[in-house]
């Protein structure tokens, strides 16, 4: 039996878990900051440390009490080591540092990204690698090759604002909450489109071959403000229908970068993951494309899974302990996305 610790404090949640064999959940508890930044419209580096610093310990107390474990019975403590925040990466770092100093358990550095893909492997058997990992985040939006634990290749990524972002930009300028993915995803599922109508955005990227893999949304972003400033004064804002064809015409983007990288490369297991896949709709866009161009597709059921969790830290970390990827008391952490540019 091997037991696991995993600490997740890269952004705006603070997560500790506790798993078995890499693959079942012990005792699990996220705490969402996203209250406390929802005034400013975004994450605020500063205060999303401090809440971390705040909550990190009580939640290891309680995973810790309810796993009805020990420290002495985890085999490693597994902490993301990059990329994010670095002020929030460093209070994760400094409580899996404690550990391993305290009860003699090695730390296992783990990549935020790869931790993302990786979690599939709590709801499913790992089909094998190598996999195209995509990620669609708050600040990313990216297609990678995973080729073996800590092997990932970027085979294409965002130009400009990941997916996430444009979601939240666009709630923005609709005068909606932030984060903007759920209140978007809630408005467009209202929308009934009459029959033949014509989706007010152009389509993303049009002028991309089938060789060139990228993914751009600020110029949705643009396109969605100029669509509001040609309405009349006497027009009321329609909501449901702006953000309806703003999710398609992102969502398209995704599935034709899927379509174009299974073509290059000739993997067909699609692994997607990252807060914007809790989107129900982007749910069904990926699964219907799946199932037409017959491709193994996974994504995280649970949407605790979906969002930033130490679930996922755990679970991957389990793996690099077997492969014996430690590292000592000095590691270090780093806001960049590349494990060989932080050693
Ligand atoms: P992450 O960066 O993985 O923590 O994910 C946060 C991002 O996911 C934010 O930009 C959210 O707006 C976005 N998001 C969360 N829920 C949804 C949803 N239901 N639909 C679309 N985007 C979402
Ligand atoms: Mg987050």
């Amino acid at each position: 039996m091997v037991y696991g610790l995993g600490i997740e404090s890269s952004c705006d949640e603070t997560s500790i878990a506790i798993v078995k064999n890499g693959k079942e959940l012990i005792s699990h508890k996220v705490y969402s900051q996203i209250e406390t930044h929802s005034p400013y419209r975004g994450v605020v580096p500063e205060i999303a440390s401090r809440a971390h610093l705040e909550k990190i310990n009580s939640l290891l107390a309680v995973c810790i009490e309810e796993s009805k474990l020990t420290f002495s019975d985890l085999s490693y403590v597994a902490v993301t080591g990059y990329p994010g925040l670095v002020g929030s990466l460093m209070i994760g770092a400094q409580l899996a540092r404690c550990i391993s100093l305290v009860h003699s358990i090695p730390i296992v550095l783990v990549n935020h990204l790869e931790a993302h893909l990786a979690v599939i492997g709590l709801e499913n058997e790992l089909p094998p690698f190598p996999w195209l990992g995509v990620l669609l985040s708050g600040g990313n939006s990216s297609i990678y090759i995973y080729k073996g634990f800590g092997d990932l290749e970027l085979l294409a990524d965002t130009q400009d604002d990941s997916l996430g972002e444009a979601f939240d930009k666009v709630s923005a300028v609709l005068n909606l909450p932030y984060p903007g993915g759920p209140i978007i995803e809630k408005k467009a599922f209202e929308y009934v489109k009459p029959k033949g109508e014509k989706s007010p955005f152009p389509k993303l990227l049009k002028e991309d071959g089938p060789d060139t893999i990228r993914f751009s949304y600020s110029g949705l972003k643009t396109a969605v403000l100029y669509y509001i400033k040609s309405l009349t004064e006497t027009e009321t804002l329609p909501i449901e229908k702006i953000t309806y064809y703003f999710q398609k015409t992102a969502f398209e983007l995704v599935v034709r970068n899927i379509r174009k990288a299974i073509n290059r490369t000739q993997i067909k297991t699609v692994v997607a993951a990252g807060g914007v896949l809790a989107n129900e709709t982007l749910r069904s866009y990926l699964q219907t494309e799946a199932q037409n161009q017959s491709f193994q597709l996974y994504y995280p059921q649970k949407k605790i899974y979906c969002t930033d969790n130490g679930a996922m830290v755990a679970c991957l970390g389990y793996h690099l302990w077997n492969e014996k990827k430690f590292v000592g008391l000095d590691f270090k952490v780093s806001p960049k996305r590349n494990f060989e540019q932080i050693l």
